[in-house]
């Protein structure tokens, strides 16, 4: 249900962060200004480099009091390779939000826009279509397992993968849901039961009993290796993908990849539920490399934003952000130069701002 107001926790943190979060923010005010929806933005210096050289942490002992009652949080990107090492960044902050705020989705549209080059040979806008759901929670990247008897020749070494009940069906619910509101109705579940002969057959029963509550929703399963496949031959042939947490990872980098540049890839950490507030990010990185030169792609952070808008129930201003980015990215001149333009990050952020309607 859409409420019209709404405040929103900037985090821009570090590199291109801070360069493609005020066009995000410029966007997304001139898409609430028309649609009558009012955002409040309060932004965090927190979960950046700098605030780790000042604090010796990547954020403050209250963040969640200073964040967890915002209806979204929109973030820039983290890490700063050169003075603190991935892990510590990623883990003292990202990683908190997805776990301590129950972020069990995470999802990734799959879409190839145009004047975007995609890798897959004779593709056109239109072509390419669709959402990839991963289970953000548990599965694979559960911390069960151990080391024994090390450097010996009995070394042995294991890990489990930790289904739930609850877990796997929380996912699937919402990737039903996805799939019943889209005009294809189709989902695909992604597997590997052939070979995973506990966790994986237990994931397909779930799906088999998920699809019966949803009679309208036409599915398929594929086993992993096949269905990475399919995504360079055949990505027509998809709708809504869900996995479980690794195959969704490796399927939400392998889609995105398909459709161009890293530069305009979103993404959302969700919780559906909205018990607690879900993250919008762009897939891309703080890209020290460019940092500080005006001229990241700014389009995976509007387009996060247009994420964020639709799951906060504004689906008419989140769409109308989408077809301003269409509509700028089919001009060469407003493009950026990592799409073979020569826009700079603010000029094309304006661009996509003044498309907006
Ligand atoms: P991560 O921080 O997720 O580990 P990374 O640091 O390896 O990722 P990125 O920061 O995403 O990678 O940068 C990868 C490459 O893509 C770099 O060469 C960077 O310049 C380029 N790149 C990333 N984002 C953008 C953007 N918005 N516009 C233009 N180029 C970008
Ligand atoms: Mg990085």
């Amino acid at each position: 249900m859409s409420k019209k107001q709404y405040r929103i926790a900037v985090i821009p943190g570090d590199g291109i962060g801070k360069e493609v979060m005020p066009e995000g923010q410029r966007v997304l005010e001139a898409a609430a200004k028309k649609h009558g929806v009012s955002l409040h933005f309060d932004h965090f210096d927190f979960s950046s480099w700098d605030y780790y050289e000042k604090h010796g942490q990547m954020m403050p002992d209250d963040w969640k009091d200073k964040i967890g009652k915002h209806d979204a949080i929109y973030f820039g990107a983290v890490g700063w390779p050169a003075k603190i090492p991935d892990h510590v960044s990623l883990w003292g902050s990202l990683i908190k939000f997805r776990r301590e705020f129950d972020q069990y989705v995470n999802l990734r549209p799959v879409r190839l826009m145009p004047g975007v080059p995609s890798p897959l040979a004779g593709r056109k806008p239109g072509d390419i279509d669709f959402w990839v759901v991963r289970e953000n929670t548990e599965g694979e990247y559960s911390s069960v397992g151990g080391r024994m008897f090390p450097d010996t020749d009995r070394e042995f070494v294991t890990q489990q993968t930790v289904m739930t009940r609850t877990g796997v069906d929380r996912i699937l619910k919402f990737a039903f849901e996805l799939a019943q509101s889209r005009p294809k109705k189709h989902l695909t579940s992604a597997t590997k039961s052939n070979g995973i002969s506990i966790t994986m057959p237990y994931w397909d029963e779930r799906v088999e009993a998920m699809a019966k509550t949803f009679p309208g929703v036409r599915w398929d399963k594929y086993h992993i290796d096949i269905l990475t496949a399919n995504f360079v031959l055949h990505p027509d042939w998809f709708d809504v993908v869900v996995g479980s947490n690794l195959f969704g990872d490796i399927l939400s980098d392998l889609g995105p990849a398909c459709t161009g540049t890293i530069g305009i890839a979103p993404s959302g950490n969700i919780n559906p539920e909205g018990n607690f507030p879900s993250v919008f990010e762009p897939v891309h990185g703080s890209a020290p490399d460019i940092a500080g030169q005006g001229i990241a792609n700014p389009i995976g952070m509007i387009w996060s934003g247009a994420m964020m808008l639709e799951h906060l129930g504004e689906k008419d201003a989140g769409q109308s952000i989408v077809e301003a980015i269409e509509r700028t990215l089919a001009e060469r001149t407003l493009r950026t130069k990592d799409l073979g333009g020569n826009a700079d990050t603010t000029a094309c952020g304006k661009a996509v701002a003044d498309m907006v309607d």
